[in-house]
């Protein structure tokens, strides 16, 4: 099983350089957005560009000439352009309404070559020469060059540079990968003239306010400790009682529900943004009709997280070319999320535990959740799209995965109790 993860790490960067990374960001959307430009076609799908060396080849040197970034820097912008059609151009064969793709999120990509890391910084390429950012660390945890460069375990895959406009911070997150003996499906095992499509699972749940079958958390501890205060600031208004105090309260109204939005704004563009860094072409939610009932010990500051979080995810995803889909929630909680094992039971979960009586594997519940998320999709694709899951050849089979387990043809087990 190829297991990636991401780490997000602030970024301390020297005042006078912030407008560097802002004006890079801004050209590297320029190139990405042309590229995708480059790349469309309004007429037919058949005639969108989907290889990336073809991308490359046509607008590499245009884009040099263009902007002040380096070379790796517009070669992975061009390459984000193409992952983005080519998701546009799937959903396209799907038969649903699709059009160019607009790339709009503060989001850089860094190889190895554009962001060289030390011990304690990183050095980030810019259209005005490197700048050198320090990490923002608790005193006591491994440094992100401990933990993932110099990690025999962990092979570094790529970076994003991120900008939150909400407290003007800058954020480098790292993907690393590593292949673990866990599970039987191994990515090698798929054979070359299957058309692949990677799902991300997502859990929405009590313990986190979102987990993804990749491992990624959105905990929602700062998002329940601001409900909190406002709620606090609201309770001293209303027992004030007086004209001033009940102004002060709408005002504070206002405050919060922008304040929340925004909040929600920012996880659904990580989400969709994790989507993307691990080369999902899809994002799977549970179907969220009954989450009232079934998530009874759920806060209804929560429920109403959740639904803004799918409806935001659900407009965002498509313009990077992802898209979005629900699944039947019946038993993701209880079921066992190894590749080999799936058995049901709801003596497996355990509050923010998940332990399987069956096999005895035993992991976080909410992300054991994720993964039969993004599973009951994939199989439920692979199966319709492939008369014979034995087969491996003749009509284009479809084999569908998620991200944080994989799944393939040859693997195909019934869902226990789905
Ligand atoms: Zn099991």
């Amino acid at each position: 099983m190829e297991v990636r993860r991401t780490a997000p790490v602030k970024l301390v960067v020297p005042d006078e350089r912030r407008d560097d990374l802002h004006e890079s960001a801004r050209q590297f959307l320029h190139c990405a957005n042309r590229a995708a430009e480059f790349c469309w076609s309004d007429d037919s799908y058949t005639e969108c560009i989907t290889a990336n060396t073809t991308a490359r080849d046509a607008l590499y040197d245009e884009l040099r000439d263009e902007t002040e970034l380096t070379a790796n820097l517009v070669q992975e912008a061009i390459r984000r352009a193409v992952q983005a059609v080519k998701g546009c151009v799937e959903r396209w064969k799907q038969g649903k309404r699709v059009s160019q793709p607009e790339l709009t999120s503060w989001s850089m990509l860094y190889d190895k070559r554009s962001a060289t890391f030390y011990r304690n910084k990183v050095s980030l390429s810019t259209v005005n020469g490197r700048v050198e950012c320090d990490f923002e660390l608790p005193s006591d945890s491994p440094t992100p060059y401990e933990r993932y460069v110099l990690s025999e375990e962990f092979e570094f895959r790529a970076s994003t540079l991120q900008y939150d406009a909400i407290d003007d911070e800058f954020y480098f997150h790292i993907t690393t990968r590593k292949y673990d003996s866990d599970g039987d499906g191994e990515l090698s095992e798929v054979s070359g003239d299957t058309e692949h499509q990677t799902v991300l699972g997502i859990d929405l749940g009590v313990n986190s306010l979102a987990v993804a079958s990749t491992g990624r958390f959105w905990q929602g501890d700062d998002y329940d400790h601001w409900c909190r205060e406002f709620e606090k600031q609201r309770g001293e208004l209303q027992h004030r009682g007086t004209q001033a105090a009940h102004n002060a309260l709408l005002r504070l109204g206002k405050r919060e529900e922008a304040w929340r939005k925004q909040y929600i704004h920012t996880v659904a563009n990580e989400l969709v943004t994790e989507a993307v860094e691990h080369d999902c072409d899809g994002i799977v939610f549970e179907d969220l009709t009954d989450i009232r009932e079934r998530l009874s010990q759920a806060k209804w500051h929560h429920i109403w997280a959740f639904r803004r979080l799918y409806e935001y995810v659900s407009y965002k995803a498509p313009e990077k070319g992802v898209y979005v889909e629900q699944v039947e929630p019946n038993y993701t909680s209880q079921r066992c999320s190894r590749t080999d094992c799936g058995f049901t039971h709801d003596g497996n979960r355990h509050g923010e535990h998940f332990c399987c009586q069956k096999c005895g594997y035993e992991v976080n519940a909410d992300y054991n959740a994720a993964k039969n998320i993004g599973t009951r999709y994939a199989r439920k694709r692979t199966h319709r799209l492939r008369s014979s899951p034995k087969s491996g050849d003749g009509d284009a089979p479809v084999n569908v995965r998620i991200n944080g387990g994989t799944l393939n043809g040859k693997s195909h087990q019934p869902i226990a109790g789905g």
